[in-house]
């Protein structure tokens, strides 16, 4: 027995050293392609057909320890169509997964600056205009795209290109006017389209006096790493949702220091983009374990 250890703990030993750099980035890749399947499973339609999948392997087991050929014979050939009913069964989440893997731009680490000013100009409409909708009980939501390009919920709405003033903002989501339903998405400082449709969050620990409109900007800030401005119709206050996390009850100034901490390059120089896809992992992890911060 301890000859079998020794064994085993040396050609783990020969193992470990035989394995060249290529072999470090497949384990990382295999790494990172297993937490995303992890958090797929977390949902609870893919952990519900874990369960299911589990039952159907016990059974496939069973019939072959106890000869039942003929059972056997069917569950195994359904093995062979499992896979593919998997990807029909999960279209939607591989879809947005490999849509979100495409869909980072990367051309913006060359020209990070150079929408600085129009991105100001945008923040500083932008907080105006929730300003006032807040005081006249206009109900808003506005997106802001970062890395994660906006490109599905924008398929939902009506494509515009303008710049952000604070009277267009405010006609947008006048209640009489056919867009105001829907979210608003910014692009670069621009308006990009309006009366888009966002996915609703799954949190369930999200207070009881937020409806859907709070919903769809939580649930965008979960799926993508947008920074989302909500105006409540019901109580005219402002909300920001950012990496999975709700911030309530802003008040003009701290709303325009948010928005700029998030949407701008830092002052000093210091290339911060580089760093957005850990950090917004991490947040929602964080997000994932302790549910939104719903109070102020
Ligand atoms: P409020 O405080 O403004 O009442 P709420 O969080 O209580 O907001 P609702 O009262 O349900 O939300 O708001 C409904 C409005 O939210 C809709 O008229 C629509 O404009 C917007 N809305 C609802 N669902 C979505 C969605 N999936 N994507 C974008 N906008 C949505
Ligand atoms: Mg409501």
């Amino acid at each position: 027995m301890e000859l079998n250890f020794a064994e085993l703990a040396a050609s783990a030993g020969r193992y470990l050293l035989s394995i060249h750099a290529a072999g470090y980035l497949d384990i990382a890749i295999m790494a990172y392609i297993l937490y995303r399947i992890l958090l797929l499973v977390r949902s609870t339609k893919a952990a519900s057909l874990i369960k299911g999948l589990m039952v159907f392997l016990a059974a496939v087991l069973l019939s072959s320890v106890f000869s039942l050929r003929g059972i056997n014979f069917i569950l195994s050939r359904m093995v062979d169509w499992g896979v593919l009913a998997l990807i029909i069964l999960f279209q939607p989440e591989i879809r947005r997964i490999l849509e979100q893997m495409g869909s980072r731009r990367f051309m913006a680490f060359f020209s990070p600056a150079a929408a600085a000013d129009v991105m100001e100009q945008a923040i500083s409409q932008t907080v105006l205009a929730c300003v006032e909708m807040s005081k006249t009980h206009t109900g808003a939501l506005i997106a802001f795209e970062r890395e994660i390009l906006l490109d599905e919920p924008l398929r939902t709405g009506t494509v515009l290109d303008a710049a952000v003033s604070s009277e267009l903002v405010k006609n947008l989501f006048f209640v009489k006017a056919p867009l105001h339903d829907g979210a608003v998405l910014i692009r670069r400082g621009r308006i990009l389209g309006a009366g888009c449709v966002l996915p609703l969050s799954r949190n369930a620990n999200l207070s009881r006096d937020l409806g859907t409109r709070h919903r769809a900007g939580l649930g965008l800030s979960e799926t993508t790493d947008a920074v989302v401005v909500i105006v409540s119709e019901e109580t005219g206050t402002i909300s920001v949702a950012a990496g999975g996390m709700l911030k309530r009850h802003l008040k003009a100034e701290t709303l325009e220091n948010l928005l700029r901490n998030e949407l701008l390059p830092p002052e000093d120089g210091e290339d911060r983009r580089r760093f957005v896809l850990p950090d917004w992992l991490r947040r929602r992890t964080e997000a994932g374990k302790g549910g939104g911060d719903h109070g102020a």
